[in-house]
């Protein structure tokens, strides 16, 4: 798979964040499902802000860890950045839901880099095996065709419009 259009991160950044991933799963709320989810989000300016799983009784105000990680940084005043952990309780890589993949188009460039991380992570880790299991994509690979993207609605004014493209051209 070619990632040429990916800034990749550095192998140790990359095991923090997955780790990070890992300490906010540690803290999910799960006495419904009995499944835990931890994400991570580095920023811009190499802050790391956790997001875990939050269960509900009343199954459908369940909210992912990815988006607890966004709503997170984005009341904190932090809205930029570069790339995203995600990790379960499944020894598999876990990728985020729809909806979190809308939140994520929200504040994220299409170019985030995006790490999926088996449950048993820490182990392969440790047998040297830091990217065996672990899925590494973009948004734009798991949100192809996002809504948003280069749409031009009229009730834009041209101010908004010349905005926008200026804004795209310098991401
Ligand atoms: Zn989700």
């Amino acid at each position: 798979m070619s990632h040429s259009h990916s800034p990749s991160l550095d192998p140790a950044t990359r095991d923090q964040l997955i780790q990070a991933a890992f300490a906010g799963r540690d803290r999910a709320y799960s006495p419904h499902s009995h499944f835990r989810v931890g994400a991570a989000l580095l920023t811009t300016s190499g802050e790391v802000i956790t997001g875990c799983s939050v269960d509900c009784a009343a199954y459908s105000e369940t909210i992912c860890a990815e988006r607890v990680a966004i709503v997170k940084a984005v009341s904190e005043g932090i809205r930029s950045f570069v790339a995203l952990a995600v990790v379960s309780d499944a020894l598999h890589a876990i990728s985020p839901c729809g909806p979190c993949r809308q939140v994520l188009r929200e504040f994220c460039p299409l170019n985030l880099c995006v790490f999926l991380a088996p449950a048993d992570w820490t182990a392969r880790r440790e047998r040297g095996d830091a990217l065996t299991g672990v899925k590494e994509t973009t948004l734009v690979e798991l949100f192809p065709m996002s809504y948003d993207e280069g749409f031009d609605l009229p009730r834009w004014s041209k101010a908004q419009k010349d905005e926008r493209a200026s804004a795209k051209n310098a991401g």
